[in-house]
């Protein structure tokens, strides 16, 4: 890698996305420098994708590249932060030039969608693994956090959960899915869309929120361990596609991962804000599936209440 590290960078990443306003120097010195709005807060993450721990081997450069930055941006819309640019650290195996095409392409593509720059990283050999580190901006003191959820608060999920552990489960041949399902599950898996547009409304409705990508019981339990309460989920509320709901196939929206939907709590005073919302954005739905509680952690179904509070316990249920 070390001989071609540099046209590696400069044939595939000098060019990845939208530049911004802020941008002071970009990639090929030392360090990026950038300005941050006045008024504003930086908000920062990372995530790194492993082959064979995060995505198979087999899994298309395409699809790497666009996970990789979806799940950091995924991140950002948890907290309320709109994305300005990202770093790239890149470990190859080999530079197999029409893999770094795919990928470059694939990256561009999702960046320039999403409206951020990438302005640096790190190139080197050794076994296939993608880090992304997105930052983002938002007016000071409104990002939203896990902690602050109250008791009454709603829970409030968007989209339909469940479909990525579907997809994995597909992919891995554990489970048959009828032919109108099966695209839909492959593309939450290894296409999910950041709940970017859903921004504005958490900062202006959310005590507390998180982007699903755990599965909901272990994700909203991050929400009530940092907010010191309980929350109690109903069931038959949440939203999930035909084929679970027939064979209450719950797990997958509860226990699978990968979603990267977006899971918060919404005081009851603001209740309306969620309906108004669902009336102008049919393709980004909001479902109330529970409710915050002052302790303990419950899955109701009907007639019986499951207790979730023990580590693992909503995995036995069915
Ligand atoms: P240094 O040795 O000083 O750390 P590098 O040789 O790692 O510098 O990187 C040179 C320049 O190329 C830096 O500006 C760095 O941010 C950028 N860069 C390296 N790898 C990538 C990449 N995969 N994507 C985008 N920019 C990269
Ligand atoms: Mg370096």
């Amino acid at each position: 890698m070390a001989v071609d590290e540099f046209s590696i960078i400069e044939s595939y990443f000098s060019a990845i996305g939208n530049n911004f306003a802020e941008l002071v120097l970009g990639q090929g010195d030392d360090a990026a420098v950038v300005d941050v709005e006045a008024g504003c807060q930086l908000v920062v993450a990372m995530d790194t994708l492993v082959s064979g721990v995060h995505f198979s081997p087999y899994c298309a450069a395409a699809d790497i590249a666009h996970k990789a930055l979806a799940v950091n941006l995924s991140d950002l819309a948890a907290m309320a932060a709109a994305p300005a640019w990202f770093q790239l650290s890149l470990t190859l195996p080999e530079a197999d030039t029409d893999w770094l095409e795919e990928f470059a392409a694939a990256l561009n593509q999702t960046a320039t969608e999403y409206d951020l720059a990438l302005i640096g990283g790190d190139t080197c050999r050794g076994p296939l693994s993608i880090t992304i580190q997105v930052a983002g901006q938002v007016p000071k003191g409104s990002f939203v956090k896990r902690r602050g959820a109250q008791p009454g608060d709603q829970v409030v999920v968007s989209g339909e959960l469940g479909n990525a552990a579907l997809g994995l489960a597909l992919q891995q041949g554990t489970v048959e899915l009828p032919k109108n399902l099966r695209s839909r599950c492959e593309q939450a898996l290894n296409r999910p869309r950041p709940r970017l547009e859903l921004i504005p409304f958490l900062r202006a409705n959310a005590s507390a929120a998180i982007d699903i990508s755990d599965g909901l019981c272990a994700d909203l339990g991050h929400i009530l361990d940092a907010s010191d309460c309980g929350a109690t989920l109903w069931r038959e509320a949440l939203p999930v596609n035909q084929w679970v709901r027939e064979r209450e196939a719950y797990e997958y929206p509860l226990d699978g991962g990968d979603d990267y939907e977006i899971c918060c709590c919404v005081p009851v005073s603001k209740d309306a804000a969620i309906d108004a919302w669902n009336d102008a954005h049919a393709e980004c739905p909001l479902t109330v599936v529970g409710e915050i509680n002052a302790q303990g952690y419950y899955l109701q179904r009907p007639g019986t209440r499951l207790d979730l509070s023990n580590q693992g316990g909503y995995r036995h249920f069915a």
